[in-house]
């Protein structure tokens, strides 16, 4: 693989790397071994060795996981508890997660290989104020009374759906599992969730957490193992309400139809994306170019909001592109627990394969390959931060969703152009714009097709905002107010008087 500049590297390790038993599954309230007996190893990313076995869900465990969710949300102590007291256990997760919050982040940059630093800036306060945000929501969810014609008393009530199947992906682990567990907890439904199967250890330790505050048995269960086995049995079980889903836009379709198919469950999905991000010239050039540095490359641009394509107009695209790759260039990569390091390993073998065919394609296509390009070491998944200039939009690396540590840069005209272009994409997950002018911000704004335009700004998040996508982004929102929707039924109620 051709290499254009080594980046730079990061010294020793400052934060020690915590030790991990073998896992059990939590089921009903009890940590059990899979019913096979079967376990999968989950591996360390920066060197691919074992970090520990972890029980291997399947058919036989979902069952007896959605019964034990069933039970829990028909007859249980949560059956019965107010509103107010669903709140009370979310409020208590929050502030017990804050007082584990150091050996969360710990956990989390082992499994998944993030930079400690971002598990402790970004990972462990989003997820923390995401679980007292809908503790707060927990009592103020209610229907509304209707006037409608004739002798009636008219009424809605909104009520849980039942036994919520989860499934999250393994870029964000703690923060998914707050983005699922938040909103349906509040709202009175069970869950039973399953972990990426690349890092499932944050998930089974928060639920430890949460039944140390108090979580009834059965509430939460959680099921590690694959996709195709423990996940495609969750989403086509006939007696879960609801599936939500966040994972790439392939699987899915797979997750929508295996519910289609089965009883027809709810569905809410977050899936890929292809994030147009537009600079103008007449934006703060030093700002953009930050912005659009921390929208690709953080979290190793394992994000599927990141800002993959980049477009810059054309009268400040040299220099653009000139201060973005002396930024590059100093990307620190290295040890996630050194607190120099600015990027870690890819999470797995698989997504480090891909991620460099995807920079063999950038080469082969004709784009300008300005720093990076290769592997960093000989060990671990680490990839170095790679910049491709004169991208066109119909390369492979402008079409395709990456989740790699490599940037795409396009150069554009004006602003009709652009929002063409960039709308150009079965994708709608995200977009930002850079400009000092307003009303071209907001010409962009509400021309872009996606369910999030930042401007000025990228990859603000905030348990408040709704987050979703557009066309194959998605369906539904997450966050916000927007989310329990999904994670409730509305009964109309009509008495005559
Ligand atoms: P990625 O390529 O980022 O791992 P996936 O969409 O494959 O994205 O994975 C996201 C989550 O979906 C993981 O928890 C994974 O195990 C799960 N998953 C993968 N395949 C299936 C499937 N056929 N049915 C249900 N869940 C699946």
């Amino acid at each position: 693989m051709a290499t254009a500049t080594a980046p730079a590297q990061t010294a020793k390790p400052q934060h020690a790397k915590p030790k991990v038993a073998d896992q059990k599954m939590l089921i009903g309230g009890k940590w059990v071994h899979s019913v096979s007996g079967k376990t999968f190893a989950t591996t360390d990313p920066t060197d691919g060795s074992v970090i520990c076995n972890v029980a291997e869900g399947d058919k036989a465990d979902v069952d007896l996981a959605v019964k034990a969710a069933r039970v829990a949300f028909e007859d249980g102590p949560w059956a019965r508890m107010t509103p107010a007291e669903r709140g009370l256990l979310l409020y208590r997760l929050a502030d017990k997660l804050d007082t584990h919050k150091t050996e969360l982040a710990a956990l989390e940059s082992l499994d998944n290989g993030k930079p400690i630093n971002d598990a402790l800036a970004a990972d462990l306060p989003l997820t923390i104020a995401c679980y007292r945000y809908y503790a707060g929501w927990a009592d103020k969810v209610f229907g509304q009374t209707v006037p409608i014609n004739g002798p009636y008393f008219c009424y809605t009530r909104h009520e849980p759906l039942g036994v919520v199947g989860q499934i999250i992906p393994w870029n964000f682990p703690l923060l998914m599992q707050a983005w699922k567990w938040g909103p349906a907890l509040a709202c009175g439904n069970t869950v039973v969730l399953k972990p990426a199967e690349q890092t499932p250890l944050t998930a089974l330790r928060v639920a430890q957490l949460a039944q140390e505050v108090g979580f009834p048995d059965g509430v939460i269960n959680v099921v590690p193992g694959y996709g195709p086995t423990a996940g495609a049995a969750l989403s086509g079980h006939m007696d879960v309400d609801k599936i939500a889903f966040t994972g790439e836009t392939g699987t899915g379709k797979i997750v929508m139809t295996a519910a289609a198919q089965s009883n027809l469950k709810r569905v809410s999905l977050e899936l890929g994306g292809k994030s147009p991000n537009i600079v103008f010239a007449d934006a703060d050039l030093d700002a953009a170019v930050e912005g659009a540095y921390f929208g690709l490359f953080f979290n190793q641009g394992q994000c599927c909001c990141a800002g993959s394509r980049l477009f810059v107009q054309e009268s400040a695209y040299d220099a653009f592109v000139h201060k973005i790759v002396e930024k590059a260039k100093g990307r620190k990569v290295g040890d996630p627990f050194s607190t120099e390091t600015e990027q870690g390993p890819q999470v797995s073998q698989e997504q480090f394969d891909r991620v460099l065919s995807y920079i063999a394609a950038g080469q082969k296509d004709g784009a300008k390959m300005l720093v990076g390009g290769g592997r960093v070491g000989d060990k671990g998944y680490f990839i170095q931060p790679t910049v491709f200039a004169d991208v066109k939009d119909d390369m492979k690396i402008a079409q395709e969703e990456i989740f790699g540590p490599v940037m795409s840069i396009l150069k554009f005209k004006d602003a009709d152009e652009v929002i063409a272009r960039g709308n150009r994409t079965h994708y709608g997950l995200a977009a930002a714009v850079w400009t000092k002018d307003v009303k071209k911000a907001l010409r962009l704004a509400n021309g872009l097709r996606a369910g999030t335009v930042w401007v000025n700004c990228y990859d603000v998040f905030d348990a408040g905002a709704p987050f979703g996508g557009f066309k194959m982004s998605g369906v539904g929102r997450e966050l916000g107010q927007y989310a329990l929707q999904h994670y409730t039924e509305v009964k109309t109620v009509t008495m005559a008087m």
